[in-house]
């Protein structure tokens, strides 16, 4: 059984772009050595963000990320079991796209009652991020 956690955050307004690509590096690392799998996904205003793992795994990375002061307003809107992950290798995808703002927005405010429908929706929308 593994955790999944969806959430999205806002980079302080003042965070170097240089941030980003150091934010992924060591979330690579410690991610591979975690096990944990997911998206990552940057709009250039918002980050969206899938872990999963074992809990204990994603529980600590949890706490790690929310405490983390280069983002405000972490919300997570999912936060699941599952048999299998959705995305088992760990993946980054940027996305300069307004329209993927205006989803996050609804995502946000979906927080929790999402149908499977949307859940589908939404794993489809991050998984054709342009990720490598
Ligand atoms: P270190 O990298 O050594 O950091 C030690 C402490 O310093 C941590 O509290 C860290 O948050 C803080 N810190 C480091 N650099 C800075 C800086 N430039 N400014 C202010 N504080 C700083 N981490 C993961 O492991 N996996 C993820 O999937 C992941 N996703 C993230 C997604 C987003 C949107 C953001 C903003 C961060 C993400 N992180 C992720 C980073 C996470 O928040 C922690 O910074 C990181 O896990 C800490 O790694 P570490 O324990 O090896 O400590």
């Amino acid at each position: 059984m593994i955790r999944r956690i969806v959430f999205a955050s806002i980079p302080r307004p003042d965070l170097a772009v240089s941030e980003v690509p150091r934010i992924i590096s060591k979330s690579r690392i410690n991610n591979e050595r975690d096990g944990i799998g997911g998206v990552l996904v940057f709009t250039g205003g918002d980050f969206v963000q899938v872990i999963e793992g074992t809990p204990e795994r994603v529980d600590a990375c949890w706490e790690r990320i929310r405490s983390d002061p280069r983002h405000h307003s972490v919300e997570p809107f999912l936060d699941m079991p599952d048999e299998e992950p959705w995305f088992p290798e760990w993946r980054v995808g940027y996305l300069y796209d307004e329209d993927f703002t205006r989803r996050i927005a609804s995502w946000r405010s979906r927080s929790g009652s999402m149908s499977p429908e949307e859940l589908h929706e939404m794993r489809m929308l991050l998984a054709a991020t342009d990720a490598y």
